[in-house]
């Protein structure tokens, strides 16, 4: 069989070009117009004597798509605010199909087809013609009739577990001495093939049902930010099922450097999403901004979640402005599940981020001690937000199939473009850095060795000092049914301090190291002086101190030069500004220890403070006497207020309710300029509310009714945003119950 054939006009014409006079469809776009697809073969004149009643003519097509349906239930798809048939690929569906007169297995022929693209063609998977079979095989298509009533056929449909996913034209073909006869193209039929996690011989198999509860069908997650000794949370609405998210993520898939005939394969759709979710060299959904100002779009704090985000790139085909790491994640984790790809987002505390791929990190210090901010270009984030994607990876060797991680967030290129991974979680932990894609890097951002140097005056480079433990301190992501964090550390690096730790690492840079090789870890005399730092609580807008606590565990005196400084810091680990410098001697008798304490002010730091209100301390400690360095770096996110969210109201399907958002100005100044936004998957779209002034100490209230969805345990998310305060986060569980009447 062939695929839908050309048109009357094209067949005078072959050469003529098919989209003559319309808007030019890429190849790659699969939602093609209705009418470039040829609806029904052509017959030109019909034979003499030749009656279209003798033939089978489809009057009616049931596919059974209603949420309460068997298709839509079995197929765990009745979440999705669609009204068309939504299956997953691999698993049995049930059609009926009308006809004008009773079907004749003996005298006729018919079949249901699929349809997918611009130019459909069955060797591609974009044009599916489904045979009819007495049995059912696992791994291929076919539609077995199960029930025959006067004019009525009624069919289970396999799909193939490795078909494409995305929007499919559905046709009935009938065969008649002349030709086929196909119905007209319905939109109504339209169906949607997604991955199913369900279905043991699809790639994204996933054994566990509560994983698959969690990593598909939640709509709400939690990122963990902040630094590692706060950590801070807050909600997130992937929103995959909401009303327009499917066609939008498609809409995004057309718009990735992908063919249709890919669409199958987890690998390359997680590659190119990751490509596409950025703004960078494709115009793709999120563009990245990291220098605080933001007056062009919405600031990346103020996002309650990926609905927005998604609706307004399908509808403007233009990037949205703005995002950093956690909304890149949080977009791609809507897109990736809504798909029907398990994923989950993750968070790295003390992310490297290694520029010159030598898989380690590089702080270079003036021969007085003083980070050297020209020559060092590597960055440690204080935390840093990406996805992992579960799949099978035939393209490894066995064992690294599982969670991928894929990163969105535009740090590096790879191939030419910004974009990262699939890396298989297992290949990082071991150091198999030479399995596609883009393992170094993240095997860098993990568990590479900070490695200080001193740069001398003569242009040499001395390494005084490895940190084996600071990168890759902790791995979260949320845990399966609940809010808390689970950590995954251990999927990702072996304990520090453990031989195994530094095998992987040894096997990476054996693997992955593009430049020099490294020649540090012969330097790696025990210092003989401790050097601790600490930090009391910290809330933002009131004093605070540090702690230097300085051991000497040698039969020495020695005197200690040490230098303090304080930086305004963005997230990401670049410095904006330094706010405090300070310079210590201390006196250490042998065998002694010694504490120094450093008031920091508000007023110090306040001005000049940033989004996420982090402060980056760097102390670099010289022994006179030995000459050797001790050199440290601490985050401090400043605790910022919260959001207060109450509601008023019975909280039942279709009655109104109220929702509250209060805040209070905790500084001692007035806020200007603030936007509230509040949004609840299931409950209400995003509604906003700007208020022009809030003075010290006063209180803002915001009240918005809504009429809830959808029944059971759902969440309302708040962020207020302003110029002088960002990341303020409020959020509050409630049960939605079902009418009793019904
Ligand atoms: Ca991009
Ligand atoms: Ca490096
Ligand atoms: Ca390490």
């Amino acid at each position: 069989m062939s695929g839908p054939k050309p048109t009357k006009a094209e067949k005078k014409n072959p050469s003529a070009p098919r989209h003559t006079g319309r808007r030019a469809v890429p190849p790659n776009v699969s939602n093609a117009d209705e009418d470039e697809v040829p609806t029904m073969e052509t017959f030109g004149v019909l034979p003499r004597g030749f009656n279209m009643k003798d033939y089978l003519e489809v009057q009616n097509v049931h596919l059974f798509k209603m949420p309460n349906e068997r298709n839509k239930r079995e197929h765990h798809t009745d979440k999705y605010f669609n009204n068309k048939l939504i299956i997953r690929r691999g698993q049995p569906f049930n059609i009926q199909i009308d006809f004008n007169r009773p079907y004749n297995p003996e005298r006729d022929q018919f079949w249901v087809e699929y349809v997918i693209g611009r130019y459909p063609q069955q060797s591609k998977g974009t044009y599916i013609p489904i045979p009819i079979v007495d049995e059912l095989e696992v791994g291929k298509w076919g539609a077995k009739i199960i029930h025959k009533d006067y004019n009525s056929v009624s069919l289970t449909i396999l799909s193939a577990p490795d078909c494409i996913i995305g929007k499919f034209r559905m046709y009935v073909a009938v065969l008649t001495p002349s030709g086929i006869l196909r119905t007209s193209r319905n939109k109504e039929a339209d169906t949607y093939i997604l991955f199913n996690p369900w279905c043991k011989e699809d790639s994204v198999y996933m054994e566990d049902e509560r994983e698959i509860e969690e990593y598909v069908m939640n709509d709400v997650g939690v990122i963990f930010h902040g630094e590692i000794n706060r950590i801070k949370t807050r909600s997130w609405e992937y929103g995959q099922f909401e009303e327009q998210i499917l066609d939008a993520c498609l809409y995004i898939m057309d718009r990735a450097e992908l063919d249709i005939s890919g669409r199958g394969n987890p690998i390359k759709i997680s590659r190119v999403g990751s490509a596409v979710i950025n703004a960078k060299d494709d115009n793709g959904v999120i563009a990245g901004s990291w220098n605080n100002d933001y007056s062009l779009g919405v600031s990346p704090s103020a996002w309650t979640g990926s609905v927005d985000i998604l609706l307004e790139y399908q509808s403007s085909g233009l990037p949205v402005r703005y995002g950093q790491c956690w909304v890149f994640a949080g977009v791609f984790n809507t897109f990736l599940r809504c798909l029907g790809i398990p994923a989950r987002l993750v968070t790295n505390y003390f992310s490297a981020h290694d520029n010159d791929a030598n898989l380690q990190t590089d702080v270079y210090l003036d021969e007085d001690g003083k980070t050297n901010t020209t020559l060092t270009k590597d960055s440690i984030w204080n935390y840093h937000c990406w996805n992992e994607a579960w799949m099978a990876r035939p393209d490894l060797p066995v064992g690294f199939g599982g969670w991928q991680v894929v990163d969105a967030t535009p740090q590096e290129t790879s191939d030419g473009m910004f974009r990262c991974g699939p890396a298989s979680v297992q290949a990082i932990k071991h150091g198999h850095v030479c399995f596609q894609f883009d393992t170094p890097f993240i095997f860098s951002e993990v568990n590479s060795d900070i490695v200080y140097s001193k740069a001398m005056k003569d242009g040499s480079k001395v390494v005084e000092y490895v940190d084996k433990t600071h990168v890759g301190q902790r791995i979260l992501t949320k845990e399966i049914g609940g809010n808390g964090p689970q950590d995954i550390t251990d999927l990702y690096k072996f304990s520090e301090g453990t031989e195994e730790e530094r095998l992987a690492l040894e096997a990476a840079l054996m693997y992955g190291v593009k430049k020099e090789i490294r020649d540090g870890d012969q330097l790696q005399s025990v210092p003989d002086v401790d050097m601790d730092f600490q930090t009391d609580n910290s809330v933002f807008g009131s004093d605070f101190k540090v702690t230097l606590a300085f051991m000497n565990r040698s039969s020495d005196r020695y005197t200690i030069t040490a230098f303090l400084t304080g930086h305004i810091v963005f997230y990401t680990g670049v410095l904006k500004a330094e706010f405090m410098n300070k310079n210590l001697e201390v006196t250490l008798e042998p065998g002694s220890s010694k504490t120094v304490d450093v008031q920091i002010r508000a007023n110090e730091y306040l001005s000049k403070l940033v989004e996420q209100a982090s402060l980056h301390f760097f102390v670099t400690a010289r022994i006179n006497e030995t000459k050797k360095i001790l050199a440290q770096q601490k985050i401090v996110a400043l605790k910022v207020p919260d959001l207060r969210i109450k509601i008023a109201g019975e909280g039942v399907i279709g009655k109104e309710m109220t929702v509250i958002v209060e805040f209070t100005n905790p500084l001692k100044k007035k806020l200007q300029n603030i936007t509230l936004r509040v949004s609840g998957p299931g409950l209400m779209k995003t509604k906003t509310q700007i208020f022009r002034e809030v003075p010290t100490n006063s209180t803002l209230s915001w009240e918005e009714k809504f009429v809830p969805r959808r029944v059971g345990p759902r969440k309302l998310i708040a962020t207020l945003d302003c110029d002088s305060l960002r990341h303020v986060y409020g959020e509050l569980d409630i049960e939605i119950l079902s009418d009793g009447s019904l």
